[in-house]
């Protein structure tokens, strides 16, 4: 079977080791965590592991999860805090617990019984964007939710302000034996409110993989992700018989229909059973990247941009 990895435009950094790792013979899954521990150890992404931006209360707090297309065994971990290695962990819940998604306070005391090393995770950079937004609140005494609402409307008025506080890394893997998996990893909105876990580590939700049917991974606006269980009804539509294509049309379409008072846009990239590519956008000019085992480094293609219906 013939290497494909594909993911969002940030996994880059570690499509070398990645695609190193399936050339190798490792499997899907480790070329999964190879890609992306690479991530969340790049200091220049505030969207995902060290470095990451913070919660309302400046705490920097990881989701992070993997599927396993072969017989469905997934692992997750959400809101954690003080260790960077999110993907690995969300594996290590896969692989040796009987759990699916461990969060708060139970995935930091896992990551150290796992012999993860402790991560100071917030950085100075991002410490001054966190406080930069709070300055500008009015209002300081207000309930945290008040906060939250405040911000994340003030984004939905600046995309492009917004495209800078959020963002998440996702890579779907096929190997030589022709598995699929799915990892996703992200420090989530800046600002959310502490405990906030978006799609990422929900099974489903952001990522979802089946051997017999594909794969799908998400970014964005995770709320809107998890109530139309994006990632699982891409790959159950071609499951009913649609082209991958049309799948991922349908589900920016189903998202479009969403009613959302807030900034609103979810990217998802996709494969098929067969190992065909594709990745769709609510909005234009969104990129992801993609590296076929004939290519010698990671090529960066447009997303096929589905407007809402007029
Ligand atoms: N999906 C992520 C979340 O909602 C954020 C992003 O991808 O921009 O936490």
């Amino acid at each position: 079977m013939s290497l494909l990895l594909v993911g969002s435009t940030n996994a880059a950094v570690g499509f070398a080791a990645g695609m190193e790792t399936l050339r190798r013979g490792g499997s899907a899954l480790d070329a999964i965590v190879a890609t992306i521990e690479l991530v969340e150890a790049n200091p220049d992404d505030h969207s995902v592991g060290f470095s990451g931006l913070p919660n309302l209360l400046g705490e920097v707090e990881l989701d992070a999860s993997i599927m396993d297309g072969r017989a469905l065994a997934a692992g997750a971990v959400g809101a954690l805090q003080g260790y960077q290695d999110a993907i690995a962990l969300a594996r290590r819940v896969m692989d040796d617990t009987p759990h699916a998604l461990i969060a708060g306070t139970g995935s930091a005391r896992l990551a150290a019984e796992s012999g993860l090393p402790p991560v100071d995770l917030l950085t100075p950079e991002a410490e001054r964007v966190w406080r930069s937004r709070l300055d500008e609140q009015a209002g300081r005494d207000d309930p945290y939710h008040h906060h939250v609402r405040n911000v994340v409307r003030a984004l939905a008025d600046d995309p492009e302000h917004a495209e800078a506080l959020h963002g998440t890394v996702n890579v779907i893997a096929r190997d030589r034996n022709g598995d699929i998996a799915c990892g996703v990893s992200t420090s989530g909105w800046a600002w959310k409110y502490p405990g906030r876990m978006g799609d990422s580590p929900i099974i489903g939700a952001g990522n979802y993989a089946d051997n017999r049917f594909g794969a799908a991974a998400c970014t964005g606006r995770g709320e809107m992700a998890q109530r139309l269980c994006t990632a699982h009804s891409v790959v159950a539509f071609m499951r009913c018989g649609m082209t991958l294509d049309a799948a991922l049309t349908q589900a920016a379409l189903d998202l479009h229909r969403l009613a959302d008072p807030y900034w609103s846009e979810v990217n998802i990239v996709a494969i098929d059973a067969a190992g065909r590519y594709d990745a769709v956008s609510t909005v234009a000019g969104k990129t992801f990247v993609v590296q076929t085992e004939d290519m010698t480094a990671h090529q960066e293609r447009e997303r096929r941009f589905v407007p809402a219906p007029a």
